[in-house]
C-alpha cells in the first residue's frame, strides 16, 4: 500500500537521508527505530511531503510522486495534496486545535473537505471517539484532557479522513508510561482491524511486541529491516546490535 524508493534529502549540505527505500503492505505495523538525529522524523515527513525529498519516489495506494531534484512546482503541490489524502499523521505533541472541542477537532477536516451532511460526519466522529475510548469527552476542550486522552483524540481526528496509512512520530514520548499504554492499546486495536501503520518510536518494548517488522536506521540510512524477534535476538548488522544493546 506504501512504497518509498531511494529517498534522498539534504539540509544545508548535510545529507540527512541517503537512498532510503521501504515498502509497507496493507495491514502491517512497522516500527522505525534508531539513534536521535538519524533521520527518522525526516523520513516519515517525506512520506507525505511535509518535507519534500530532493530525489526519490513515494507511492501510496494509487497515487505516486517522483522527484528528480528539480524545483517544486504548484502541480507537484497538487499531487502532494492527493497523496496526503491517503495519510493520517500523529505527532508527539498532539497538535489539537485548542479552541475547539474534541468533537469539533475530529469533525473539522471531513467537514471542510467532504461535502457530506454535518449530521453524518458527527455520527462518524462520535463512533471514532468511542473507538478510542473518548465518547464521554466529546464536548470537552483539549486543555482539560490528559496527554493520553489528547493523543487518542488526535488519532481519532486523523482517522476521520479515512486514511489508508497512519504515520506516528513518537506518539507516546510526551506521556508517562501508564497513559502511554492507553495510546498503544488504540494502535494495537487498529492493527487488529487491518489498519496500515508506521511508527517512529523509542519504545523498544512496544516495537518488539506490536510490530510486524522493525526498521533500524542510522546516519540517514536503513541499516536493517526484519521481524522483531530476528532484530532483537539475532540482528545481522553490528550497528543494530550495538544500538539495541545500549537501549535495553
Ligand atoms: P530524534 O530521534 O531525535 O527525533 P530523528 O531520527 O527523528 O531524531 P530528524 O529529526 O529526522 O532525526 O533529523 C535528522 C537530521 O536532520 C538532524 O541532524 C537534524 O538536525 C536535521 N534536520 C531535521 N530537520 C531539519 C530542518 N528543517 N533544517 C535543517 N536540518 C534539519
Ligand atoms: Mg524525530
Amino acid at each position: 500500500v506504501l512504497r518509498a524508493e531511494s529517498i534522498c534529502k539534504t539540509f544545508d549540505g548535510h545529507r540527512v537521508l541517503r537512498n532510503v527505500s521501504l515498502t509497507v503492505e496493507r495491514g502491517e505495523l512497522v516500527s522505525i527505530i534508531g539513534p536521535s538525529g538519524c533521520g527518522k522524523s525526516t523520513f516519515l515527513r517525506c512520506l507525505n511531503f511535509l518535507e519534500i525529498p530532493d530525489t526519490g519516489a513515494v507511492t501510496i495506494a494509487d497515487d505516486s510522486i517522483r522527484r528528480d531534484g528539480g524545483p517544486w512546482r504548484s502541480s507537484d503541490e497538487a499531487q502532494a495534496h492527493q497523496l496526503r489524502a491517503h495519510v493520517g499523521m500523529v505527532f508527539q505533541s498532539f497538535n489539537l486545535f485548542p479552541h475547539r472541542t474534541v468533537l469539533d477537532n475530529v469533525m473539522l477536516a471531513p467537514q471542510v473537505v467532504k461535502h457530506v451532511a454535518a449530521s453524518v460526519i458527527e455520527a462518524e466522529a462520535r463512533d471514532l471517539l468511542a473507538k478510542v475510548g473518548l465518547e464521554a469527552a466529546a464536548l470537552r476542550y483539549p486543555a482539560t484532557l490528559s496527554g493520553g486522552q489528547q493523543q487518542r483524540a488526535a488519532i481519532a481526528r486523523a482517522l476521520a479522513m479515512r486514511p489508508d496509512v497512519m504515520l506516528y512520530d513518537e506518539p507516546t514520548s510526551a506521556l508517562d508510561p501508564r497513559v502511554a499504554e492507553e495510546v498503544l492499546e488504540v494502535m494495537r486495536a487498529l492493527d487488529r482491524e487491518g489498519m496500515t501503520q508506521i511508527v517512529v518510536t523509542h519504545d523498544m518494548r512496544f516495537a518488539r511486541a506490536a510490530s510486524d517488522r522493525i526498521v533500524f536506521m542510522e546516519a540517514g540510512e536503513i541499516v536493517e529491516i526484519g521481524d522483531p524477534d530476528e532484530i532483537y535476538v539475532n540482528a545481522h548488522d553490528p550497528r543494530t546490535r550495538e544500538f539495541l544493546g545500549a537501549s535495553l
